[in-house]
This record gives structure tokens, C-alpha cells and sequence, in this order.
């Protein structure tokens, strides 16, 4: 008899799978973003001219990003429970024969996760950043230099919300248990990158193409510094559709591109910093 079982009674059956999905979401964690800060000592100085902001974060707040990270873990878990106990009872399409829809549907339906994703972030990072609204995501924009670190730093009530991703498109269309295995553990590595605090994209993702259909560290960095501009996750379209880049995106991503191109010339890269956009919605 395994660790674990859908026929477990119930209560057990919850403890186990808040206990289990907790531990994954920590586990993938610890290892990504403990790999890109090993990376990250590793190359040490020699980052500089790629460097988002010019300063490292303050005194602690790594220790801070980690706990309230592990917070996250949790409530991400207390949703694996609701998501798990759907499927117990039927309501989800989750298959277990690859078989039944194909390798072809395998790939196809992990593509899909991924743009719902993208979707479902955008809005909900937009509406967010709302001034009635902005009590809930604030707790990740305390850190305005964040280190990989940050990456699952979010208040509670903003954890809570963006872990439906999954249970939501496991009502939407069939998902295979590797095609959600192989989505976390994308979704962690792009999370972890977003925060990396350096921009080590090859040239080509960096370019023209590259910068209108991908995010990239320099993408969210900004958002972090700038507040009401690139809210996008993976994809640049909707930030590209909506008008929500930050007008000097792309100048930013270049002058890091020549930066680097002519690395240890220049001490500092990061061209004069904008004013922070007022246009629209406050910030915290
Ligand atoms: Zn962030
Ligand atoms: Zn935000």
C-alpha cells in the first residue's frame, strides 16, 4: 500500500494531500530558485552589466521572500485539496491513459494550460493593481528589487487566488497527470527567472520577435520597480495588445543587450531611470 491513496477516508485523504502538495510546491521551489541563486554567487560580479536594478536587495528581505513564500505553499495545498477531492468525486477530466486522447493531445493540452494561464494572470494581475484592490497583491511589491527568492512571495489572499489555475482548467478540458506535473514545473522555472534580478536571455529571445512574444527578467523587474506597466506572465501579448508595456521596455532590454555585448567596459548599464507611470490605476 502506497503513502498515498484515492481511496483513503476522507479527512486522511485531505490531511495527505495538503501535507503532499505543500511539500512538491516547496520542494520545486527550493530547487529552482536555489539554483538560480547559486548561479546567480556563482557568477558574482561578472553579472553586473546584466543587472535589472543597479542595487541588491536589502538587508533580510530574502529570509522575507522565503517565509512568505512557504505561506503560499500552503494555501496552494489547500486548493490541491479541493482540486484533488473534485476529481475523487468526478467533476474533473483529469485521464489517466495516455492512450485515450494521444501523445499529440498530451502536448496540445499542456500548451493550452499555459496560455489559460497567461490569461488568467494577466487579468487578475491587472485588476490587482486597482486601488480598491491593491490590498491583496501588495505584499509582493514590498519587495522592489526581488531576488528569485520572491518568486511565490505573495499575501494569502492573492496565493489563494492564483492557485486556480489548475483545479479551473481540470473542469475545462481533459489534463493528463504528467501534462500538470510538466506545467509546474515550467510555471516554477518561469517564476523563478521573472524574479532572477538579471537578464541571461540568448540575444535571439531578446530581439524584435523574441521581445514582442515573450516576458523576460527585464519584463517583470520593471514591473516590480515601475508599479502600473508590464503585468503580463509568459507571453508579451497582452501587455503588447492592451498598451500595458512600459514605454521603455524595450529601450531597457537594449541598452542591456549592448551592455553585454561589451561587457566590462561599462560599469553601469541601466539607463536613466523613468518616472513612475501615473497614468492609470494607484499604486501602493
Ligand atoms: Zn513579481
Ligand atoms: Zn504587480
Amino acid at each position: 500500500m502506497g503513502v498515498w491513496s484515492w481511496s483513503d477516508p476522507w479527512p486522511l485523504f485531505w490531511l495527505k494531500v495538503l501535507i503532499l502538495q505543500g511539500l512538491f510546491f516547496f520542494a520545486r521551489y527550493l530547487l529552482v530558485a536555489g539554483l538560480a541563486q547559486a548561479l546567480l554567487v556563482w557568477k558574482g560580479a561578472r553579472l553586473h552589466p546584466v543587472r535589472i536594478y543597479p542595487d541588491g536587495p536589502p538587508t533580510g528581505q530574502k529570509l522575507r521572500e522565503f517565509g512568505w513564500s512557504l505561506v503560499t505553499f500552503w494555501v496552494f495545498g489547500f486548493t490541491g485539496v479541493v482540486g484533488f477531492s473534485w476529481t475523487r468525486l468526478g467533476y474533473t477530466q483529469l485521464y489517466r491513459e495516455v492512450h485515450r486522447y494521444g501523445p499529440g493531445y498530451l502536448v496540445f493540452s499542456l500548451v493550452l494550460l499555459v496560455f489559460f494561464h497567461d490569461a488568467y494572470f494577466y487579468w487578475l494581475h491587472r485588476l490587482m493593481h486597482r486601488p480598491n484592490w491593491y490590498w491583496v497583491h501588495q505584499r509582493h511589491h514590498q519587495f522592489r528589487r526581488p531576488t528569485p527568492w520572491a518568486s511565490f512571495a505573495f499575501g494569502p489572499v492573492e496565493a489563494f487566488l492564483l492557485s486556480w489555475v489548475v483545479p479551473l482548467a481540470l473542469c475545462l478540458f481533459p489534463l493528463h497527470p504528467w501534462t500538470v506535473l510538466a506545467f509546474l514545473w515550467f510555471m516554477t522555472v518561469m517564476n523563478v527567472i521573472g524574479h532572477l534580478g538579471v537578464e541571461l536571455y540568448p540575444s535571439g529571445l531578446l530581439g524584435r520577435w523574441g521581445l514582442r512574444l515573450l516576458n523576460n527578467a527585464t519584463h517583470h523587474g520593471m514591473h516590480h520597480g515601475e508599479f502600473n506597466c508590464n503585468y503580463g506572465l509568459y507571453f508579451n501579448s497582452w501587455d503588447r495588445w492592451l498598451g500595458t508595456n512600459h514605454p521603455l521596455y524595450e529601450e531597457k532590454v537594449k541598452a542591456i543587450l549592448a551592455a553585454r555585448s561589451g561587457l566590462g567596459k561599462k560599469d553601469d548599464p541601466t539607463p536613466e531611470e523613468p518616472t513612475r507611470l501615473q497614468e492609470e490605476e494607484g499604486s501602493g
